[in-house]
């Protein structure tokens, strides 16, 4: 049967890499860079450091391995760490933003791009690692194009490390042609066939489209599991409960559906299901976003279910917003996608779109993240890097000038650069700060207002994501429980009232539940807020709470966002002091009701109209004070050109 178990040392050598282990680990002694390619699930990730420690590269050094999302550190770090025979944080650990499971023996770490760019900052020459391998490189995030370019250079300075970059699909020969022409290694892929079915229609409701799909497959196909991807934790909650409703309607006949979601807020243990066996006589049902498309690899996988949708940051550069937008996916995704479905057996994948549709409205490959997105932290560090001159960064594919030249201006204005384009002290510092530069601006003005002891469990807060909880039997109940944390002063005070209400009650866990809040999300603010007490201690900057005098935590948040100020419009809603933008308060504010003359918003969210979310009431007299730059915009000519200037 499929579902034979293999013991751990089993599985490891039935891994298509095995049979190439020796000629691998002489391509990476033969060649200083080395671009591996191989279909996802061949081995890469999980193995190749393994190999090389082996081999001996962890004398020298610690191997680092990137992955672009979270969860793939951390879930690919415990996996590994078992395989090795260690306990996580052990040999083998992992480094992501605010938590490091990292100790004095580890040899293998697996990271985020954003840290490995974060110690490059620290450590230009990262000394303390003997191979860097730039894992999923093909998913071309911002950071990981960054370090292709930081670490294009430090292989000049430092013969002695091995630079190794891994794809799962076809960007082989680029990344070889940006790396000096570098070898390519090929792990031969072991996949079957997959048949693809289209809609013959657009769906209208993608959603429910995939969940009669899902029941569709669990009731007439033979046994094995299904993947579907969705865009969002939101929607993937929705639909996990959803399911779970459908199947009990069915009636015990039904053979079990094991329903598991998969995104990257999930806790650890949560994650760690999606790789369990289904049940005996049952098959499984895993609900993923695009984490499940290439970073981490679900075995037994026959069914690939595939609405065409993820979510994608982009950046409007004219209102200086970006947001997380629903968006079609790429040709290239698809395939992948469909790909998931052929790991184990032949299997099939049911595309929720046209094949018109997908042959002319789909674009060929993903926009690598540089080119969509703000740039703001990203100038910010490569400043910090010492490398002033933006335009002759040897990046793979250039961002749009005219994104860097508004992330120039965002510095400018926030104080981070001067006038000609130089990192100031306040720059400096900010960079240190895992944060973006709106946040770490509040955050440094906060200390000098006498607010930073709110403005940190703020951030934590906004850091974390949505914390109140809204079942949908019980939304009425919830809504009645957060409006009794509702601040006049805004959401921001809204969610520092909670975590407050939370503390004073010695943060207990009933606590959450009797208060329709998501316990998950209070304890990681919890460890974010700590991370960045740490930093604080470190730079020696004050905590202290501004007590009764709120204006002072007001004054913090115009300091980093003063650039989303609205105004109320005589007519209807609010218009945004930049770009004169309709925009409107989200109902689920607390200042729906009381609808101010003047706020700020930390984001904009399109749905049927342009919603401001997490809201503030500010006195527009403020503004000169805590912005004075604002409405005084650098030259960008000025601001870019090129100067060099001592470190
Ligand atoms: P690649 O990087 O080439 O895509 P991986 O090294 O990630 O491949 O995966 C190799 C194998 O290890 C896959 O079969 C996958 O299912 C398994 N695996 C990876 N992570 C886990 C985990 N956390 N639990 C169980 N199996 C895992
Ligand atoms: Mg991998």
């Amino acid at each position: 049967g499929q579902r034979s178990k293999l013991s751990i040392q089993e599985q490891r050598k039935s891994l298509p890499i095995y049979k190439l282990k020796k000629e691998l680990i002489q391509a990476v002694h033969d060649n200083q860079v080395l671009v591996v390619i191989g279909e996802t699930g061949s081995g890469k990730t999980t193995q190749v450091p393994q190999y090389l420690a082996e081999a001996g590269y962890t004398t020298t050094g610690e191997i680092g391995c990137t992955q672009p999302r979270r969860v793939a550190a951390t879930s690919v770090a415990k996996r590994v760490a078992e395989e090795f025979g260690c306990r996580l944080g052990e040999d083998v650990g992992y480094a992501i933003r605010f938590e490091d499971c990292t100790g004095a023996d580890t040899v293998i770490k697996y990271m985020t791009d954003g840290m490995l760019l974060k110690e490059i900052l620290i450590d230009e020459n990262l000394s303390q690692y003997s191979v860097i391998m730039l894992d999923e490189a093909h998913e071309r995030t911002i950071s990981t194009d960054v370090l292709f370019g930081l670490l294009k250079q430090l292989v000049k300075r430092r013969p002695d490390l091995r630079l190794i970059v891994t794809s799962a699909t076809l960007d082989a020969e680029k990344f070889s042609g940006y790396f000096f022409n570098c070898n390519i290694f090929t792990i031969p892929g072991r996949t079957f066939p997959v048949e693809i079915f289209y809609s013959k229609q657009p769906e209208s409701d993608y959603l429910d489209a995939a969940l009669i799909t899902v029941l569709e497959i669990h009731l007439t196909e033979p046994e094995g599991d299904i993947l579907l991807f969705l865009t969002g934790q939101e929607e993937i909650d929705f639909a996990c409960e959803s399911l779970h409703e459908r199947i009990k309607r069915l009636g015990k006949n039904v053979p079990e559906l094991l329903v598991l979601p998969a995104y990257s807020a999930l806790p650890s243990e949560m994650q760690s299901k999606i790789f369990e066996p289904a049940p005996q006589g049952g098959r499984k049902v895993v609900v993923a976003t695009n984490i499940a498309e290439a970073s981490l690899t679900i075995d037994g996988i026959y069914y690939v279910i595939d609405p065409g949708f993820a979510k994608q940051n982009v950046y409007n550069p004219k209102q200086g917003v970006e947001s997380l937008v629903i968006t079609a996916i790429s040709q290239a995704s698809a395939k992948q996608r469909a790909g998931r479905a052929g790991r184990t057996g032949p299997g099939k994948c049911y595309r929720l779109y046209t094949e018109s549709a997908y042959r002319n409205e789909m674009s060929p490959s993903t926009i690598p993240e540089i080119q969509r997105v703000d740039l703001g932290i990203t100038t910010l560090t490569i400043k910090a890097m010492g490398i002033n001159d933006l335009f002759s960064f040897d990046f793979m594919d250039s961002p749009p000038p005219q994104a860097l030249i508004s992330a120039m201006q965002q510095l400018f204005s926030l104080g981070a650069l001067d006038e000609e384009g130089l990192l100031t002290k306040l720059g400096t510092k900010m960079a240190e700060f895992p944060l973006d530069p709106p946040l770490s601006k509040m955050l440094l003005a906060s200390v000098s207002l006498g607010s930073s002891d709110e403005i940190i469990t703020i951030i934590a807060l906004i850091e974390t994501g949505n914390i109140f909880h809204r079942p949908r039997e019980k939304q009425a109940q919830a809504d009645q429980k957060r409006a009794k944390f509702f601040q006049p002063e805004g959401d921001n005070f809204t969610l520092l009232t909670v975590y407050e209400a939370w503390k004073a009650k010695n943060f207990p866990l009933p606590w959450c539940f009797e208060n329709f809040v998501q316990s998950q999300s209070l304890r990681r603010a919890q460890d974010v807020r700590k991370q960045l007490l740490s930093i604080m201690d470190k730079y020696k900057l004050d905590v202290v709470s501004a007590g009764k005098d709120t204006t002072k935590i007001t004054k913090a948040i115009i300091a980093g966002f003063f650039f989303h100020v609205a105004r109320k419009d005589p007519q209807e809603g609010y218009r945004t002091l930049v770009e004169n933008q309709p925009v409107y308060i989200h109902p689920s504010s607390a200042l729906f009701q009381i609808q101010p003359d003047w706020v700020i918003y930390n984001e904009l969210i399109m749905t049927t109209k342009e919603y401001m979310r997490n809201v503030t009431s500010i006195d527009p007299k403020w503004l000169t004070e805590l912005a004075p730059r604002f409405f005084k915009v650098a030259n960008p000519t000025t601001l870019s050109k090129r100067k060099c200037r001592e470190r």
